[in-house]
């Protein structure tokens, strides 16, 4: 008698083992779903997507040679940052977005702290001006030469208000000035990259700029630093 028992025990042991080990399992399964649910929510950028195109209010949005914005596109919260720019640039070319500008501010003023002086040289373009600009070019110098130097309208992230082109006083802003050197190592901590790096032109499509920076925000803005990474790359592997 005792023997049954003790089988019928064990045997009740492994049923409740059993099934709390179901349990286990069906909530892991809930869990992750409900994980990978809310990750994928938050990557909501795909470079193959054709949504990338349409997330016009996203801070990673990618414009380049393939992936253009469209003509009527401007964006919402456009100001003029509090820095100093240069004579010739316009009003238009003197806003960025909100963000984009108080980040812009900040870098100004670490700059500034250490001895390094920037000036703002063109951020936001309108698809318009972009139009006009082309067709200068174009009558001016040939389809060929347009084509070669100018973007196409639509293809230019300025129209996206995140980008900035920058300058410094004495207007030669190549990578071997302190201004340029300062902007590649320290424009990261305030939420901008380098957007057209010296050694990605095959992958941006666009010739090294070392004045032209994007916003990005803070932490995209580090991991593309720290891996070197083409804004481009980054949207391939996240
Ligand atoms: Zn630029």
């Amino acid at each position: 008698m005792k023997r049954k028992f003790k089988v019928w025990g064990f045997i009740k042991f492994l049923l409740v083992m059993t099934v709390v080990f179901c349990c286990i399992n069906k909530f892991k399964v809930l869990y992750l779903e409900n994980f990978q649910q809310n990750t994928s929510n938050e990557n909501v950028l795909e470079p193959t997507s054709l949504n990338l195109l349409k997330n016009t209010d996203s801070d990673l949005i990618l414009v380049n040679k393939k992936n253009t914005v469209n003509e009527d596109y401007i964006p919402k919260n456009l100001v003029k940052p509090n820095i100093v720019f240069l004579n010739s640039c316009t009003k238009e070319e003197m806003q960025l977005q909100s963000k984009a500008a108080h980040a812009l501010e900040e870098l100004f003023k670490g700059a500034k702290e250490d001895g390094i002086i920037l000036l703002g040289s063109s951020g936001y373009r309108s698809y318009q001006s972009q139009v006009n600009v082309y067709q200068k070019y174009y009558n001016e110098n040939g389809k060929e030469y347009a084509e070669q130097y100018v973007a196409k309208p639509g293809t230019s992230e300025h129209q996206t208000g995140l980008a900035i082109d920058v300058t410094n006083e004495s207007r030669c802003f190549d990578k071997t000035s302190k201004e340029a050197q300062w902007l590649a190592n320290n424009a990261y901590k305030y939420g901008f990259i380098l957007r057209y790096p010296e050694e990605k032109t095959d992958i941006t499509g666009y010739n090294y700029e070392p004045w032209h920076i994007r916003y990005v925000g803070k932490r995209v803005a580090k991991k593309i630093y720290k891996n070197n990474d083409a804004l481009e790359e980054y949207l391939n592997e996240n």
